[in-house]
């Protein structure tokens, strides 16, 4: 499952191939990839033709890409009204992309054969040595495309990372924290937040209303680097902890994104179908038996534990993350 710097690298990609290209067709291949375009696969390229790409905006692990000059029929999920003439500064339907499992978004030239599991084609406008063809394959088809309105944000910041910052966000993304990556994160709302919660530490990483965009290994690896445990609760958590732990996360997926992100699907692969790459060990994720790195540096023999924790593992070391006496899982 992509983890959010695999989702800004797709994004940061795919910026570049497709902003500012008009959508000339569409092939829907497979409907199942449009199960959450609730009008289904005629409204969804009716929609889409015409309809030019302004940029590819992220917010945790949602993409989308703002539209204009979308013809917005009458009936179409797309609210009335929302029709953007080309001098309106402010569009007000976007295309939204998740990646579910397995979803990889690919830029190809007409020529190259269709993928085994190629769900939908989109058509661009020509643009000097750039492939012609937004395709989204999907092999688990938990993923999908669909139309989605663009709403103002709850506190008027740009809705997410883009390259032209708009303070209008996905109505599917409105209900989600902003991200560590972000620059309108704000630590204080943050942490004021999470004293208000009575739940353990890794539980509020994981809470997208809380933060969004960390998952399990960087919340795994967010806590090791700030030797916290991850039943460490909340609403005690000092201030230095939570700045701390804040940080680590903030470190490990600027170091991912630096390395063109961290992938442990083989099926993923990023926007240009080169497979994601990974070349940074990982200190706790995926590590049991093994000796935790920062005690050895210390002259100690500690070797990491792995414990099931909502359905998925928890790896900790049991020296320098000790397990909190009043916990909460
Ligand atoms: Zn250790």
């Amino acid at each position: 499952m992509p983890e959010l710097p695999e989702v800004e690298v797709v994004r940061r990609g795919l910026v570049s191939w497709v902003r500012g290209r008009t959508i000339t067709s569409v092939d829907v291949l497979d409907p199942r990839s449009l199960r959450r375009h609730a009008l289904g696969p005629e409204d969804f390229a009716g929609n889409l033709e015409g309809a030019r790409v302004l940029d590819v905006v992220r917010r945790g692990k949602f993409l989308w890409m703002p539209l204009a000059d979308t013809p917005a029929p009458s009936g179409s999920s797309v609210p009335s009204g929302s029709s953007v003439p080309s001098a309106a500064p402010s569009p007000a339907v976007a295309l939204m992309a998740h990646l579910g499992m397995s979803g990889q978004l690919l830029m190809q030239d007409p020529g190259v054969p269709d993928e085994k599991h190629l769900k939908v084609r989109l058509r661009l406008s020509p643009a000097e040595g750039m492939p012609e063809q937004l395709r989204f394959v999907d092999q688990r088809i938990f993923g999908g495309l669909f139309l989605t309105s663009l709403i103002p944000t709850d506190d008027g910041g740009p809705g997410g990372l883009a390259e032209t910052p708009l303070p209008l966000i996905a109505e599917e993304a409105s209900h989600i924290a902003r991200d560590p990556l972000d620059p309108y994160f704000s630590f204080e709302g943050f942490y004021r937040r999470l004293r208000a919660r009575k739940t353990g530490l890794k539980r509020a990483l994981l809470d997208q209303g809380l933060v969004s965009g960390i998952g399990n290994i960087y919340a795994d690896e967010a806590l090791w680097k700030a030797r916290l445990h991850y039943a460490r609760p909340t609403d005690t958590l000092r201030r230095a902890d939570a700045l701390r732990v804040l940080d680590a996360a903030r470190e490990v997926m600027t170091d991912a994104l630096a390395a063109g992100g961290t992938s442990f699907d083989s099926l993923y692969v990023n926007v240009n179908g080169a497979s994601g790459y990974f070349d940074r060990s990982l200190n706790a994720y995926g590590r049991e038996g093994l000796e935790c790195k920062r005690c050895a540096a210390a002259g100690r023999v500690s070797r990491l534990l792995r414990e099931q924790f909502m359905n998925r593992s928890s790896y900790t070391c049991p020296v320098c993350q000790p397990r909190p006496r009043n916990g909460r899982w």
